[in-house]
Formats: C-alpha cells, sequence, structure tokens
C-alpha cells in the first residue's frame, strides 16, 4: 500500500477492459486526487493499460495478484463483477474497496439479489430457487409459460438463461444446468427495458441519471436511448426505485440498475450491475458529469456530480459481426458532427465481441429521439473493419 497519507491517491481497478480503459481516462482528468492507475487483467495490453494505466498481468480471481495490487494501490475498484469475493474479504482489512466485497457478495448470485432486492421493498417479478426437476416440475405451473430458468451465479450476456416455452421444454431446460444452482423467474412480457445509472458517495449522497432505453439483440446491449421513450409517471417511478436500491445496498460507486417497463406501466427491477454499466456510457457527452467521474467521485468521498441529461443522444454499440474473426486494426465509421466515436483498441475482433461505441448527440436540442434513432443505425449499418492481414 503507498503509505504516504496524502490527498492524492493510486487507484487499483479489477479488471482493465474497456469500462476500465474509460475509468483510467476519467482518473486522469483529476491528477488533484488520483496520481497513477494500476489494473489487474489477464490480457497484455489490455484497454486501460493502452491509456495509460500500469498493468498487472493475472486473473481476476488469483488471490498473489489481487494481493498484489492492493499492496501497489490506496484504494480499490472493479470493472466486473466475478472477482473472488473470499478473496477480497482477506484484503480488506488493510486496503479500502469500493464497492464493498459484501455488496458484491449479494449481487453476485441472482437469487440472493433478487431476494435482498424483495425483502428491501424493491418490486421484482416472482422467482423461486430450484433444487430439482421434480421441484421445478411441480412449482413451474404456478409461473406460467414461458417461464425463465437462470443460473444464479457467473451468467453474462443472457448465456445462463433458457426460456421453458413448455412442459416437454422442462427436461432440455434443466439438463443444460447439471451441476450449478439455479432459480426459476417468472416470465415479464414487457413493454421495454430502461436502466437508471445511480451512485452513492462514501458519505452516502445518492444521485442518479434519468433513466434510458435499452434494445438488446441477442441478449448484447445494441443500442442505449437517452432518455428512454417513457412517460414522466414512469420515469419518475424508475428513479425512486434506482434511490432506494442504492440506499438498500451500502455500498459506494455507480451501479447500472436494469429495470422492466410492464405493458401497465409497472416498473420491476430485473438485475444490478455493482459497476459503471454499458447503458451509462452516453454520459460521455450527454452529461455534465459522465459515469466514469461520478464512479471516481464516489469512492473517493467527493461530492456528486451533476446528473441531469443535457442533450438526448442514442449510444450504440460497435459490435463484431456475426461472420468476422480474427486481427483487427481499426474500424471504418461515417465522420458526422456530433457523433463521437470510442474504439476500445481490442487487437482481436469476434463475432458480437463490443469493438468500440458510438454517441449521436444532439447538441442543437433541435432533433427528435426518433430522428437520433435513425442516424445511429444509418452509421451502424455503414461500419467496415481494417484486418491484419
Ligand atoms: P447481461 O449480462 O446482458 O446483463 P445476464 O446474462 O446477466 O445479462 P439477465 O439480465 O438476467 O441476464 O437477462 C438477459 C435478458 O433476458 C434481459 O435483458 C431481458 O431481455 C431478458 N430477461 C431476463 N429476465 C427476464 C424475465 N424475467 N422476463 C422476461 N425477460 C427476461
Ligand atoms: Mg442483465
Amino acid at each position: 500500500m503507498n503509505t504516504t497519507h496524502t490527498l492524492t491517491k493510486i487507484l487499483g481497478i479489477i479488471g482493465g477492459g474497456q469500462l476500465g480503459m474509460m475509468l483510467t481516462e476519467a482518473a486522469k482528468q483529476m491528477p488533484e486526487h488520483i496520481t497513477g492507475v494500476i489494473v489487474l487483467d489477464p490480457n497484455e495490453n489490455c484497454p486501460a493499460a493502452q491509456v495509460g494505466a500500469k498493468q498487472i498481468l493475472g486473473n481476476f480471481n488469483d488471490k498473489n495478484s489481487i494481493v498484489e495490487l492492493s499492496l501497489q494501490s490506496d484504494l480499490i475498484t472493479y470493472e466486473i463483477e466475478s472477482g473472488d469475493t473470499e478473496v477480497l474479504q482477506s484484503i480488506k482489512e488493510d486496503i479500502t474497496i469500493n464497492p464493498s466485497p459484501k455488496t458484491l457478495g449479494i449481487i453476485q448470485d441472482k437469487y440472493v439479489q433478487k431476494k435482498f432486492l424483495r425483502e428491501n421493498g424493491i418490486p421484482v417479478t416472482d422467482f423461486i430457487t430450484i433444487s430439482s426437476i421434480d421441484e421445478l416440475k411441480q412449482r413451474i405451473d404456478s409461473f406460467g409459460y414461458p417461464a425463465l430458468l437462470k443460473q444464479r451465479r457467473d451468467a453474462y450476456d443472457g448465456r445462463g438463461n433458457f426460456r421453458i416455452e413448455n412442459l416437454a421444454h422442462i427436461t432440455e431446460g434443466y439438463s443444460k444446468f447439471v451441476g450449478r444452482d439455479i432459480m426459476l423467474e417468472k416470465y415479464v412480457d414487457f413493454h421495454c427495458e430502461i436502466s437508471v445509472i445511480a451512485a452513492r458517495n462514501t458519505e452516502g449522497e445518492i444521485a442518479a441519471y434519468p433513466a434510458v432505453e435499452n434494445i438488446h439483440e441477442e441478449n448484447i446491449l445494441r443500442m442505449t436511448i437517452a432518455p428512454a421513450r417513457i412517460n414522466k409517471q414512469v420515469s419518475e417511478e424508475a428513479d425512486q426505485i434506482a434511490k432506494r436500491v442504492m440506499g438498500a445496498f451500502h455500498g459506494a460507486g455507480v451501479f447500472g440498475i436494469e429495470m422492466f417497463v410492464t405493458k401497465d406501466e409497472k416498473v420491476l427491477v430485473n438485475e444490478i450491475a455493482p459497476r459503471v454499466h454499458n447503458s451509462g456510457h452516453h454520459t460521455l457527452q450527454s452529461s455534465t458529469t459522465s459515469q466514469f467521474e461520478q464512479h471516481l467521485r464516489a469512492i473517493l468521498g467527493l461530492k456528486l456530480g451533476k446528473t441531469d441529461l443535457l442533450h438526448r443522444t442514442v449510444m450504440c454499440n460497435i459490435l463484431g459481426p456475426k461472420d468476422l474473426n480474427g486481427k483487427c486494426k481499426s474500424v471504418n465509421i461515417i465522420q458526422d458532427d456530433h457523433v463521437y466515436v470510442k474504439w476500445y483498441q481490442k487487437k482481436e475482433i469476434k463475432p458480437m465481441r463490443k469493438m468500440g461505441h458510438f454517441n449521436v448527440v444532439d447538441v442543437n436540442d433541435n432533433m427528435d429521439i426518433q430522428h437520433l434513432i435513425s442516424k445511429a443505425n444509418e452509421i451502424n449499418n455503414s461500419i467496415t473493419f481494417n484486418m491484419n492481414q
């Protein structure tokens, strides 16, 4: 640990992908508070390292690497939620970790997370834990079809979810999860998916950005529309729920709170990411304080920044095309006023891999949301990649 108790700090981040990269860039804008960033990441020359973070090459769950990170840092945060909570607990006496390993532990298990939310009065869909196929057969009737079987841990991009359509589908679904803890969830026939990026600082101050709308393709986020196309009452409801979530979890930092808006305009929380979130990338241009700066302010105990949306913005992920694999140098994208491209400098392109994103910003406040969406789609459809021969 850096033992000079000055006001400036060395920040350690578990994970050095695109989120770590944008956190590093935000940290560089705050030299009066953060003098250096070190990331732990298994991929050599990871995105964060390419923008000036020092890198410890190692796995996210490798105890020695995490201890090494803690020795070189003054505080630790993460950009992935799969950190080993036991290892983090064991070093937390020596260094501040935010959000806390306890919060991370609750969130890592989808069942424990939903139970925690329900116990704290946060609206969620019905769910139960499942320990045998007989139990699944018995209980599914009360949920109706379709229902979702979910892997409780280590799931991402929808890969741990199976949609059970009918009775005959149960055995196939159950067999996908042999040896894993699972839960059953009532299907939400939603009108749209939204998220709220919210922050809580170490002093307990809470702030939330306006709700945004998320469009997925094969369970991967394709587009975020800021603000969400929902009425004022629904967006206020989402804001209130997000603030209650932040109050329930005592951790500090930015959290991405994913929600459903049902057809009868109720808001239900789907799940929470205890970190900066893909659906918050629009804040780089749409807001005074980006989610990355906000996260740093939160964990440093600084007053939180402003969260109002200054300009309508549509964020589009640049995803690897379905038939493209290999080494990639750069991207060709239409250069246009008010289009801001962020390329993550990943060397390898893979189908549906997040290679970068761009924001289409209504800087002059004279475009409607539909126009921004069309413009984003047009740009996205014309993207090509320069591959290494
Ligand atoms: P990610 O890493 O993309 O956030 P994940 O693997 O953690 O995803 P979830 O967020 O639980 O999984 O689910 C992925 C998607 O599946 C959701 O964004 C939503 O579209 C759909 N989904 C999840 N739960 C439900 C549900 N109960 N009813 C209807 N759709 C659901
Ligand atoms: Mg999700």
